[in-house]
C-alpha cells in the first residue's frame, strides 16, 4: 500500500454501484443487517478507497437495505473523501474527532442498532483488527457477528470487466520484466541483486508498486517459497524466477524457469532437467485449457497433477496448481484437491504446477487466467518453454 491519499482509480463510480448493490442483495438474501468493513481489500472492492491502515477505526457500514456510511477519523477525510465511491456520493461520510468514540459512532447507524437490540446478524471483514472487532463485539451484543466473506467471497471471486482488465495490464507489465530479466546478464550476480532489479522493473512496467520477488538459482530452485540471497548465481544451472507488483491494487505473478548456460556450448539443461520439464510444460498448458466454466476447480488441479505423475514426479509437485487473484495476492478460488467448487466465468487464478527435486534443483510455470464462457483467457504470454540463454 502505498502511504499517499489514495487518487480516485479506473474503475467508474457505477461499478462501485453495482458492487454495493449486489452485496446488499445477497445480504437480504443472507439475512445479515449489515456490512461492517474495516480498512483492506472488501474496503477498497466497494469503495475503491485504499485507505492505510491506522489504529484509529475506519468502517464502512453497508445496511441489507437504504445508504452505506463510512466511519472515519476526520484526520481522514479528505482521503477518503477522495474515493470513487464517497466522491460519487454513494457512500455518506461519519468523521469522528479524536476524542469520540468510533465504535459508538459505528453501533448508531440504524441497522447496527436494529441489529443489536434485535439479536441481528452482522457480518465483519476477515481482517477486522481485535482491537477493533472485542469492543464492537461487546457494544453489539446480542446481535451474532459472521465474516463478511460468506457474503464478498462468492461476489469477488468473480471479476468485472474493469477489473480484469487492471489484471490484464498488471500482467503484460509483469510479462516485460521478466523477458528484460532473460535477457540480461545473470551469471556472477547474486539472487539478491536479480531481485533489485526485478522490483526496479515492476515499477518501471507500469505496476504502483513490487509485492514480490522471488529469484531462486541452483538448488535452491527446488525450494517453491525460496528468498533471492546472496548466492552467486553460476553457469550451467537453472533459476527459477516468480514475481509479481500491483495496479490499484491487482496483482500479477508470473513464473518463468530460465536456465543459464554462461556461453558454454556443455553448460545447457541435462536429460533429466529437460524431461520433467516437458511434462511441467504440457501439465501447465493442459490445467489452463481445461479451467473452463462449470469444471471443478479440484478438476484443474487433477489435469496437472496426473500428467506429472505419469511422468513419474508425483511426489516432487508438492504444492496446490493454483490460487485466485484479485485485490488480494491469494484469494478463491483456489485450484486444490477436495475443492469441488465450479469455476464460473469471470473467476482469476493462477495456474502454477512445479517440480521439485530437493537437493538438486527444481522448476515451475505460473500464468494468470480468466475463466470465460468460451476458452479460458490466459492473460500473460510471455514464453513458456525453458528460457536457455548465456546470462554471461
Ligand atoms: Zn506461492
Ligand atoms: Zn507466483
Ligand atoms: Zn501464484
Amino acid at each position: 500500500m502505498s502511504g499517499s491519499p489514495a487518487a480516485a482509480g479506473s474503475v467508474p463510480a457505477e461499478r462501485y454501484a453495482q458492487r454495493i448493490a449486489r452485496a446488499q442483495a445477497e445480504a437480504s438474501e443472507q439475512g445479515v443487517a449489515a456490512l461492517l468493513i474495516g480498512v483492506g481489500s472488501d474496503l477498497r472492492w466497494l469503495t475503491g478507497y485504499a485507505a492505510m491502515p491506522l489504529k484509529r477505526l475506519t468502517m464502512l457500514v453497508v445496511p441489507a437495505k437504504g445508504e452505506p456510511t463510512m466511519v472515519a477519523p476526520r484526520l481522514e477525510i479528505l482521503a477518503a473523501r477522495a474515493s470513487t465511491a464517497v466522491g460519487a456520493g454513494l457512500v455518506t461520510l461519519a468523521s469522528w474527532e479524536e476524542t469520540d468514540d468510533p465504535i459508538q459512532l459505528v453501533a448508531q447507524q440504524p441497522a447496527v442498532r436494529v441489529a443489536a437490540e434485535r439479536g441481528g446478524r452482522l457480518l465483519v471483514s476477515d481482517r477486522l483488527a481485535a482491537a477493533f472487532l472485542l469492543p464492537l463485539s461487546e457494544r453489539v451484543a446480542p446481535a451474532r457477528l459472521g465474516l463478511a466473506t460468506e457474503v464478498l467471497g462468492r461476489l469477488r471471486a468473480v471479476k468485472d470487466a474493469d477489473e480484469v482488465g487492471l489484471l490484464r495490464r498488471a500482467a503484460q507489465a509483469a510479462d516485460r520484466v521478466v523477458a528484460g530479466i532473460i535477457g540480461g546478464r545473470l551469471v556472477g550476480r547474486t539472487e539478491s541483486d536479480v531481485a533489485r532489479e526485478v522490483r526496479t522493473r515492476l515499477e518501471d512496467e507500469g505496476h504502483s508498486e513490487a509485492a514480490f520477488w522471488i529469484v531462486a538459482s541452483g538448488p535452491n530452485s527446488a525450494s517453491p517459497h525460496h528468498d533471492a540471497g546472496d548466492r552467486v548465481i553460476a553457469a550451467g544451472e537453472p533459476i527459477v524466477l516468480d514475481i509479481g507488483g500491483r495496479i490499484e491494487g491487482y496483482g500479477s505473478d508470473i513464473t518463468r524457469t530460465i536456465w543459464v548456460t554462461g556461453g558454454h556450448a556443455e553448460g545447457g539443461p541435462d536429460d533429466t532437467y529437460r524431461g520433467l520439464f516437458a511434462a511441467l510444460q504440457e501439465a501447465q498448458e493442459q490445467a489452463s485449457r481445461g479451467a473452463v466454466a462449470g469444471a471443478s476447480a479440484q478438476d484443474v488441479d487433477g489435469i496437472a497433477r496426473r500428467i506429472i505423475s505419469n511422468a513419474g514426479y508425483g511426489q516432487d509437485f508438492i504444492h496446490r496448481t493454483g490460487h485466485g487473484i484479485g485485490l488480494d495476492g491469494h484469494e478463491d478460488p483456489y485450484l486444490v484437491a477436495g475443492n469441488e467448487q465450479p469455476l464460473r466465468p469471470g473467476n482469476a487464478f493462477s495456474v502454477e504446477p512445479g517440480i521439485y527435486l530437493e537437493g538438486r534443483y527444481g522448476a515451475r510455470i505460473e500464468d494468470i487466467v480468466v475463466c470465460t464462457e468460451g476458452a479460458p483467457d490466459v492473460l500473460n504470454q510471455a514464453p513458456r518453454a525453458l528460457a536457455v540463454v548465456s546470462g554471461a
